[in-house]
């Protein structure tokens, strides 16, 4: 039986460990965190993500070593990788860790981004300000997830203020895009090559947390170019496992904000909304197994569950519609699960979902 090593033990370890049970595999996981999600499928090595010690622990008692996490020291990957393979390959973890790496690679693959510029002090700022005009957006280059780690400023007074925030260094301002509507792209790419997109996935934030995401869209154009972007990534790293790439859609095109090298909340449709999940993909592709069929088999939305649960009283009362808890602890801002709905036309999928953030208000 094949065994697969995961870094990180949070939801996504835990749906690739569900997936798994179908292709007969076996999991041990590396994760600090008291009470992870994935510990139901499998043994959780308690170390820290950069405990060297721990990751060869897990590379040696495993075949093939993934991750779901992505601030995992990419030093420390490339290590255990002279060993036992590592997918996605370090190097698709490194540029995405940096913004202003992942933006340049971006650009070097000739992907359009929103214009930005490096800040390094106030008077870098003001400087992008006057160069890309405002309102901008300030980021941390490193380790901003779920809208953390990042402000926008609308006008010169908000500009010492975004200092103070984030710390003057190491940061990115980018021009604050009025983007018609956010989409993602996922794709997957196995060892011998192979590529699939699952359909363009619309997103909707709030407060810079995904809230909502439906698939497919039908933006025929958009699929084209994102098919583009998504095959010039997965050729470039040589890539193998899911990828996934956030875009901003302007008019007719498509600017690139980040990617993940790994399985994405936008993708959890999948599960029951497409002929193979992202999780079963991603699987596959590591054990460079022919991809699965990534067609929908309906009109999905995906709702995510964030800082509390619906009560156990909540019937969901569909035969249409899926809860899925992770297992943790409420928290606010904390994602604990999701709800899928798989509905015949998009018209029965807008009803399906209204009825249910009803339900959960209630
Ligand atoms: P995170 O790593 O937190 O997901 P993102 O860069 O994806 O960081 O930002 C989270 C969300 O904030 C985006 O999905 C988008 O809704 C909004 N956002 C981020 N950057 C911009 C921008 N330059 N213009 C407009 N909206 C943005
Ligand atoms: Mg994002």
């Amino acid at each position: 039986m094949t065994r697969i090593g995961i870094i990180g033990a949070g939801q996504l370890g835990q749906m690739l460990g569900i997936a798994g049970k179908n292709l007969d595999l076996e999991f041990v996981f590396l994760d600090p965190s008291p009470d992870p999600p994935a510990a139901i499928v499998g043994p959780v090595l308690r170390k820290p993500f950069d405990d060297i010690e721990g990751l060869r622990q897990l590379a040696g008692e495993t075949d093939i070593v993934t991750y779901e996490f992505e601030n995992v020291p990419v030093e420390a990957i490339e290590e255990i990788a002279t060993d036992t393979p590592v997918y996605p390959p370090p190097d698709a973890l490194r540029f995405a860790q940096d913004r202003l790496c992942e933006k340049r690679l971006f650009e070097s693959l000739q992907i359009p981004v929103a214009p930005y510029r490096t800040v390094e002090s106030a008077t870098d700022l003001v400087g992008a300000a006057k160069d890309i005009g405002l309102p901008l957006v300030l980021k941390t280059r490193r380790l901003g997830y779920d809208g953390k780690g990042q402000t926008i400023v609308r006008d010169e007074t908000g500009i010492a203020g975004a200092i103070a925030t984030l710390g003057g260094s190491n940061l990115i301002a980018e021009k604050l895009i009025p983007f018609d509507r956010e989409v993602s792209a996922i794709g997957v790419r196995n060892v011998r090559g192979d590529i699939a997109m699952y359909p363009l996935i619309e997103n909707q934030h709030c407060n810079g947390i995904l809230d909502c995401s439906t698939a497919p869209v039908d933006l025929n154009g958009l699929t084209r170019l994102a098919s583009l972007y998504l095959g010039k990534m997965l050729s470039h790293f040589d890539y193998v496992g899911v990828l996934t790439i956030e875009f901003f859609v302007v008019g007719e095109s498509l600017l690139a904000n980040e990617y993940a090298p790994r399985v994405h909340n936008s993708g959890h449709w999948t599960i029951e909304g497409a002929a193979t999940s992202q999780f079963e993909n991603h699987l596959r592709a590591l054990l460079d197994l022919p991809l699965g069929d990534v067609s929908p088999v309906g009109h999905s939305a995906m709702l995510n569950l964030i800082g509390t649960m619906p009560s156990p009283a909540v019937e969901l009362g569909s035969n249409i519609a899926w809860l899925h808890d992770y297992g943790k602890a409420p928290r606010p801002g904390r994602k604990l699960g999701h709800i899928t709905v798989v509905a015949d036309s998009p018209a029965v999928r807008t009803r399906e979902i209204d009825r249910i953030r009803a339900l959960l208000i209630e």
